[in-house]
């Protein structure tokens, strides 16, 4: 559980799998300090009866907000009832954990085409992207409060952007990862998530807002598949607890569950 990750989180994909473990857990977080914006597809539907359970039980900490992240008025519309919440308190920490892998594992080469191209694309990068550009006067908000205090210390507190990566998307750990699981689409797609990590890294230096890919491991959920050696709970928790070490050295990084760094 997460002792220190306090303000406005918003998170996507939080209805299943390592989402809603992640929302769970910072549900858990003790205190009033903290308000969690948990996004998803679909909000009223089956596949989201457990993130309202969860939201039942944790009262007045947790949003439920429709997003598809790959839609842009959605995301629009969502930024928009966030910015009307949070008024001007500001946006901590976004969690860009929504995804898709298709087709199915292991995904070779002539199993995939042109849609499963651009829809992991759209899904796994360009929704992200819309969503950070969209968040940024939230997550400026954010990292000038109490700017006096925290100086030029970036933290997951103050104010950051944390995109769920995996250890598939490096390049230079390719050989050894391609003969296990090729799926052109999913790595490919990740490996331009990498990019806009860095990127934003760079370019928000100046705001003082933390930007940081995290690789959860390899976790039993829809995606991760029933043979997978982590619980979303075991991965969340490292997760969670790296999250509270991220300082300014770590932006721009892609780091694994337990901290160790993956190269590009
Ligand atoms: P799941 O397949 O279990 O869950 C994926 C989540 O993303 C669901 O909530 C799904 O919502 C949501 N989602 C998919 N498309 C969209 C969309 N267009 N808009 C909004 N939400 C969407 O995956 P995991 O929980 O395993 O994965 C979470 C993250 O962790 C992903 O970024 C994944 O790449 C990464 N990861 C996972 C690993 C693993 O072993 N599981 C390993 C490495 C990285 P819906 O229910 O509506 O489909």
């Amino acid at each position: 559980m997460s002792e220190r990750l306090k303000g406005n989180i918003l998170v996507t994909g939080a209805n299943r799998g390592i989402g809603l473990a992640l929302v769970q857990q910072l549900g858990e977080t003790p205190g009033e300090e903290g308000h969690i914006y948990a996004c998803c597809r679909d909000p009223q539907g089956p596949g989201a009866q457990a993130l309202r359970d969860l939201s039942t039980q944790c009262p007045g900490k947790i949003t439920v907000v429709k997003l598809d992240v790959s839609d842009v008025d959605s995301i629009s519309s969502a930024v928009q009832t966030v910015s009307r919440i949070i008024g001007a308190g500001g946006l901590n920490l976004l969690i860009n954990n929504a995804a898709i892998n298709r087709p199915e594992t292991p995904a070779p080469l002539s199993a995939c085409g042109k849609t499963d191209m651009m829809e992991a694309y759209e899904t796994n990068v360009v929704g992200p992207f819309l969503l950070v550009k969209m968040l940024l006067p939230l997550l400026q908000k954010a990292a000038a409060m109490d700017d006096t205090v925290k100086g030029n210390t970036m933290s997951c507190s103050r104010s950051a952007i944390v995109n769920i990566s995996t250890l598939i998307s490096s390049i230079e750990k390719c050989p050894e990862t391609f003969p296990i699981a090729q799926m052109y689409p999913y790595r490919t797609s990740k490996a331009a998530l990498n990019m806009l990590t860095r990127c934003l890294a760079e370019d928000f230096r100046r705001h003082n807002i933390l930007v940081a890919a995290v690789h959860p491991g390899w976790v039993r959920t829809a995606m991760g598949g029933e043979e997978a050696s982590l619980t979303p709970q075991e991965s969340v928790g490292g997760v969670l607890s790296i999250l509270t070490s991220l300082s300014n050295k770590h932006s721009g990084m892609l780091l694994d569950w337990q901290g160790n760094t993956i190269p590009w």
